[in-house]
């Protein structure tokens, strides 16, 4: 069987597929990053294309459509994603010129060829836009007249982590299905078939998303998230300018940056205010010991947010380091004593 499902997706596949004939034309899949949305929705489409009598329950696998789908080169599917934020290289020296991070009105432009053909196979015309919140303003609103006046057979999966970010005339096209996280029983015992060790701490630096925590549990960046957490955790020895020429030369992705300021941020404040560790309880002494500082951690975690949503642009990555660094001590300092 191709796409199985993980264990916690069993039941919601059922409910979407027990009555296959009233699912609208657009799906919004939603949930946190790292529960699986993706293989969910690959499986969804595979089994719409599918051209076996039981597609219902689960994409045969093994029909012609089922084999160039797994191949990607169903001539009735599409994806939609951000282009490969990689620069490419150029030819005469020049720093390359960044390929989009976001979904574009061109993209957009090329689907509609794409969806206002008939479908090769006379059945559906599948695409997947992930993660939808990627799309710009223009590309979002291009994307709104196709999902309003669908051609015959087109049908759209939207995939988005978070979906509050998406148009709500976009969203209101869509019939809204979220995915759910497992309890952390199940998800630590799917990562211990995994061959992880301690599921549950990985589980807890990732919000309980259990993709997100085998992630966790071997990822490349490991290390940088040490460094920078053995850092934040000793303010006063903080070297802003060698951490972020260091990051900034090894290109640690600004997003992942601002998530691990983010969830050291939130158990600051968690811990400050109700003794609770969310994300790193495996740092709970030095949370413990910088919690009396975190009155104006609250506003930091503004900032931070703000960072997030611009991780995505060509910023001036050692610049930004510095800035988030500066203002995280800043914010320490601006409460409690002074060291
Ligand atoms: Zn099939």
């Amino acid at each position: 069987m191709s796409y199985p499902l993980y264990p916690w997706q069993g039941e919601p596949w059922r409910q979407l597929m027990g009555n296959a004939a009233q699912l609208p034309h657009a799906l919004l899949l939603t949930g946190a990053a790292g529960i699986g949305k993706r293989r969910f929705a690959d499986r969804l489409a595979a089994s719409w294309l599918c051209e076996s009598p039981d597609r219902a329950i689960a994409p045969c696998g093994v029909c012609d459509a089922c084999r160039w789908f797994a191949a990607g080169n169903h001539p009735d599917f599409r994806v939609l994603a951000p282009q490969d934020p990689e620069p490419e290289p150029s030819e005469d020296g020049k720093p390359a010129k960044k390929k989009s991070a976001l979904i574009t009105v061109d993209d957009i432009r090329e689907l509609g060829d794409f969806v206002n053909l008939s479908a090769h196979r006379g059945g559906a015309r599948v695409t997947l836009v992930y993660p939808a919140e990627l799309m710009n303003t223009a590309a979002a609103n291009a994307f709104l007249k196709t999902l309003e006046e669908p051609p015959q057979g087109a049908r759209f999966i939207l995939v988005s982590h978070q979906w509050r970010r998406l148009l709500p005339t976009i969203r209101s096209r869509c019939r809204v299905f979220p995915l759910p996280t497992p309890v952390p029983e199940q998800a630590a015992q799917w990562l211990g078939e995994q061959g992880v060790v301690n599921p549950l701490l990985h589980l807890a630096h990732s919000g309980g998303a259990p993709l997100a925590a085998l992630d966790d549990a071997s990822a490349e960046w490991l290390p940088w998230r040490t460094k920078l957490l053995d850092g934040v955790a000793n303010p006063g020895s903080l070297d802003v300018l060698a951490i972020a020429a260091e990051f900034d030369r090894a290109k640690v992705e600004m997003t992942l940056i601002v998530d691990w300021l983010q969830k050291w941020v939130h158990d600051l404040v968690g811990y400050s205010m109700a003794g609770k560790v969310r994300y790193y309880p495996d740092r709970s002494e030095a949370l413990a010991r910088l919690a009396p500082r975190a009155a104006q951690l609250p506003r930091f975690a503004e900032r931070l947010i703000e960072a997030r949503r611009l991780a995505t642009h060509p910023l001036n990555a050692r610049l930004n380091i510095e800035a988030l660094l500066y203002d995280y001590l800043a914010a320490l300092k601006g409460a409690g004593e002074r060291r």
